[in-house]
């Protein structure tokens, strides 16, 4: 496994955090305005407006680019609008090339609203590289990569993809939200901007919708920056006070979240109602060689289907669970069970769904931070009600 980076700890708590400059406050305080007094004209302490710049929103900012090994940081009101500011950076006749498994949210905004504008999609499996390169075009502006992906897990090789991409002068967006900045790193592989559905992992206590955007690029952050203000999905203050709230426990709780997640894999791999089990993690997912290079950790996602792929018993199962809720997201320290095929993947075809993979019995399940011996007795609990 890669190295951990170093003193991740330091920079989730510490950031590029100076003490807050009017009373020395050591949290940055929710800055609960919409403008700022001028002492003549331009006479501002670099805070105008709340929609260009807050200094809640600016020290999470600051943080997010620390955490992700960045030096620019954008925050949006969801991550869809973090997703929707990088898609407003292209113009009509681009083509992207996104992951086929991909959180149906982002697959809706591609199709049903950047369509439209008349940019192109091509949707591919990136388990396999070739493919990739196989689909790119003189018109392809944009490699769009969700890894690990959202229900399925798998896997994408980041480096291998950035490689492609700059020898065509391709940006590559990476969707990090199901590792965390903890256990991934894109922008150290190549990436040329990476997103955040902050709702989640960052977040961490199923509290706040934030979504995020980190670059090292300049002109790319000019950009960025300049729709962030123009299009004005901000995140706000309060919100950004729960958020870097929050970070300062990502490292306790990811590395919480992946062991859990580690024991659950296993369980569910050895139980005779499972039929699949998809974590990166297990020796025999078919990207475990590619995460184990790129990730310091395989995260506390797990997704499952169950024998004999009925409906029912999936139905059975979900409406047995305690400790676990039925309930959309993830990322937050409680237990999440939910139905992909159903709930956060409904907006793709049927078709599309089962050709990925999303079949009937699939189980997508947010391991959280509780003790493990309870997780493990709720889901065998649920599981013998089948
Ligand atoms: N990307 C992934 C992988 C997600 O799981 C989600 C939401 O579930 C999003 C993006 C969208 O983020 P948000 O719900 O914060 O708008």
């Amino acid at each position: 496994m890669k190295d951990r980076k170093s003193h991740f700890g330091t920079k989730a708590i510490h950031g590029r955090l100076e003490a807050d400059l009017a009373y020395g406050a050591v949290n940055t305080p929710i800055y609960q305005t919409s403008t700022y007094k001028q002492n003549g004209l331009g006479g501002h302490k670099g805070f105008e407006y709340s929609r260009l710049g807050n200094p809640s929103r600016s020290a999470l900012e600051d943080n997010l680019a620390a955490i992700e090994n960045g030096r620019f940081g954008f925050c949006f009101a969801s991550g869809m609008a973090a997703i929707d500011a990088v898609m407003k950076t292209l113009e009509p006749g681009d083509e992207v090339v996104a992951s086929h498994d991909l959180y149906g949210g982002a697959y809706r905004l591609f199709t049903e609203v950047y369509q439209k504008m008349g940019i192109s999609f091509k949707f591919v499996s990136m388990q396999n590289v070739e493919n990739v390169e196989e689909a790119l075009s003189p018109k392809t502006k944009l490699i769009w990569i969700e890894t690990p992906s959202n229900p399925l897990l798998q896997i994408t090789d980041i480096e291998a993809v950035t490689t492609i991409a700059k020898q065509k002068g391709v940006i590559v967006a990476a969707d990090n939200t199901f590792a965390s900045p903890y256990l991934q790193n894109p922008l150290d592989l190549g990436v040329d901007i990476v997103m955040h559905s902050i709702t989640k992992y960052l977040a961490g206590h199923s509290d706040v919708i934030m979504g995020g955007l980190i670059t090292n690029d300049e002109s790319i952050a000019e950009k960025l920056s300049f729709i962030q203000k123009s299009c004005g999905a901000i995140a706000g203050p309060q919100d950004c006070f729960l958020v870097h709230r929050g970070i300062k426990t990502l490292h306790v709780r990811m590395q919480r979240h992946y062991e859990n997640a580690e024991e659950v894999a296993h369980y569910l791999n050895n139980h005779s109602k499972v039929d699949r089990v998809f974590w990166p993690g297990l020796k025999e997912h078919p990207n475990h060689e590619i995460a184990k290079k790129q990730m310091h950790g395989f995260g506390g996602m797990v997704s499952f289907t169950l024998k004999n792929n009925q409906k029912e018993d999936c139905f059975k199962f979900l409406s047995s669970i305690q400790l676990f809720s039925l309930a959309e997201s993830l990322g937050g320290v409680e237990s999440l069970a939910s139905h992909p095929a159903s709930m956060s993947h409904a907006t793709l075809p049927a078709s599309e769904r089962l050709q990925l993979g999303i079949v009937d019995s699939l189980i997508r399940l947010s391991v959280g931070i509780e003790d493990i011996s309870d997780i493990k007795k709720d889901l065998e609990q649920a599981l013998a009600k089948i």
